[in-house]
């Protein structure tokens, strides 16, 4: 193993995380990150602020986004790694996806004005500002307005899957996904798999998934063991990261902590070249 530390999934506040890119760059560099990339849900706006910031703390920026898919009527969740984030195709689909985002948001709400919670859509958008707007920023909005205590109670009670606030995304096809990451040149992951059950990770790798989010925090050592198996067994790479968003989350402490080697990262590269 060598000393590099490479992070392969964050989040700042264009998405669902609490800081700006730079303070996450900065963060990173101080938790002893060399390379990292930005994964926030449906967005690669962090981008236009970030590559600048990189270059001041010396951390090696690595283009990406996380993409929610459908998959048997289960949320999948597609890294697309070394994108281009110049792609016209890639930003146009992107702004359509926050734009379902903003109506999803708005449909939530509704439900919980309908359970005598009086909470606007400028409410939510105070904490969302300009970014892919999500879950996590109405149960931000729910705390300040003082209807839940934190940030749990917000998604037991009202926004968790099958709670009586909840409102899916639009579907996206995990074909469709991987074909936008192929075609912005990018590689496709599947992030933390430990959500899924394993033949929905089999039709992922023979709908042509090039590798496997192995490091996550939510991954014990034998998960760990296990999908790095099915890595080798399928010839497909190994990503990992911290999936880090800061403050009320509870993965504040996981940045620097869950990493990828620079060996890996060079595998990774090593296919991207082999894909131009
Ligand atoms: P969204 O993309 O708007 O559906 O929001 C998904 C995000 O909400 C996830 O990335 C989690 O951070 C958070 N989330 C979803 N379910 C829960 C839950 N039961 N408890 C806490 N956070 C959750
Ligand atoms: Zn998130
Ligand atoms: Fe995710
Ligand atoms: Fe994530």
């Amino acid at each position: 193993m060598d000393s590099i530390k490479v992070d392969l999934h964050t989040h700042t506040n264009l998405s669902d995380g609490v800081y700006s890119p730079c303070e996450l760059i900065e963060l990173a560099n101080k938790n002893g990150i060399n390379a990292l990339s930005i994964t926030d849900h449906d967005s690669i706006n962090a981008y236009e602020k970030a590559y600048e910031c990189a270059n001041d703390f010396n951390i090696e920026l690595i283009p990406g986004v996380e993409i929610s898919t459908d998959l048997e009527d289960k949320e999948i969740h597609l890294l697309g790694l070394f994108i281009n984030i110049n792609s016209d195709e890639l930003k146009k689909y992107l702004n359509f996806f926050r734009e379902e985002r903003f109506h999803r948001a708005k449909r939530i709400i509704n439900k919980l004005n309908n359970l005598g919670i009086s909470i606007s859509i400028d409410d939510v958008l105070q904490f969302a500002n300009n970014s892919a707007i999500g879950r996590p920023h109405i149960a931000n909005t729910l705390i300040e307005k003082g209807y839940v205590k934190n940030y749990q109670e917000a998604f037991e009670k009202f926004l968790g899957d099958y709670s009586p606030a909840f409102e899916r995304k639009i579907h996206v096809s995990v074909q469709s996904a991987l074909k936008l990451i192929n075609e912005a040149g990018g590689l496709s992951f599947v992030a933390h798999p430990g959500y899924m059950k394993e033949n929905l990770l089999i039709k992922l790798i023979e709908y042509g998934i090039d590798g496997i989010e192995v490091i996550h925090p939510s991954h014990n050592e034998n998960q760990i063991q296990f999908y790095r198996g099915i890595v080798n067994q399928y010839c497909l790479l190994e990503t990992g990261g911290s999936d880090f968003h800061g403050g009320k989350k509870m993965d504040s402490e996981n940045l620097g902590k869950y990493f990828i080697s620079g060996t890996q990262l060079s595998a990774i590269k090593k296919m991207t070249q082999m894909k131009l």
